[in-house]
């Protein structure tokens, strides 16, 4: 993406939040985004993920020029080639692991059958294989994003965004969720997460940081002695 701005209109105020982005990730990578709380992680974040739009800029996404696509197009990007994971799980509270993990198949238009069955691999994948008939309030926190990536990978996308993945977990369920997003990685799936954890983003492959809106690549510091 190059140039890309980004204002909010409140009742008759302009909040200008992404100043003159510039970000390009390669397929394949493992990045995190890391910023402040109010910084523009999640604006940037809705924007990656096609669900809101710059107020100006380019963007393409594996090679599709998102601003000119229409609707309907775009709600197929985001089906087909995106997964989501958020800070607060998002699970529907009423249905079980599994049939949350099977959701997004049904809008791809697959039969019951094989929705439940690849929600079943898609939960044994992140080693819930025990737990897929358990609501979300049956669940530990950590199971419950567990739950969330298998339902963000169950459409096998190829690229997995997460808005602060471990904002709610504890240290021992961040490590899971962590070693979930590398092997995923590992397996050819772009990952791009958003943390203002310095500790959780050390396990990205790369890192940028966000500061009010404008973004910079990260340069360890060299350590002198
Ligand atoms: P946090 O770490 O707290 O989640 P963030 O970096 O994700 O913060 P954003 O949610 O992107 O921050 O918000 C950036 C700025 O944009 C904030 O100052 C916020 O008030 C403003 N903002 C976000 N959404 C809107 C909106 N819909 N209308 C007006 N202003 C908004
Ligand atoms: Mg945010």
């Amino acid at each position: 993406m190059h140039h890309i701005y980004k204002d909010y209109y409140p009742g008759n105020i302009v909040v200008p939040v992404l100043k003159d982005v510039n970000l390009n990730v390669e397929e394949g990578e493992y990045l995190a985004i890391m910023g402040p709380s109010g910084s523009g992680k999640s604006t940037l974040m809705n924007i990656i993920g096609c669900l809101d739009k710059p107020t100006k800029g380019d963007f393409k996404l594996d090679g599709l020029d998102i601003l000119n696509l229409s609707e309907n197009a775009l709600a197929d990007v985001r089906l087909k080639k995106l997964g989501f994971v958020f800070q607060n799980f998002q699970l529907l509270p009423r249905q079980t692991a599994v049939e949350n993990v099977a959701l997004p198949l049904i809008y791809a238009g697959v039969g019951k059958r094989e929705r439940l069955k690849r929600a079943a691999a898609a939960l044994d994948k992140v080693g819930l294989s025990d737990r897929i008939n358990f609501v979300p309030n049956q669940l530990s926190g950590g199971q419950k994003q567990r739950v969330a990536i298998a339902r963000a990978m169950v459409n096998q996308p190829k690229i997995l965004l997460a808005d602060e993945p471990t904002g709610a977990l504890d240290s021992k369920s961040s490590a899971q969720v962590m070693d979930l997003f590398t092997t995923l990685n590992q397996e050819g799936v772009t990952v791009i997460m958003i943390t203002h954890d310095s500790h959780v983003a050390g396990f990205a492959k790369r890192r940028v940081d966000i500061f009010d809106g404008e973004i910079s690549e990260y340069k360890p510091q060299e350590v002198t002695l």
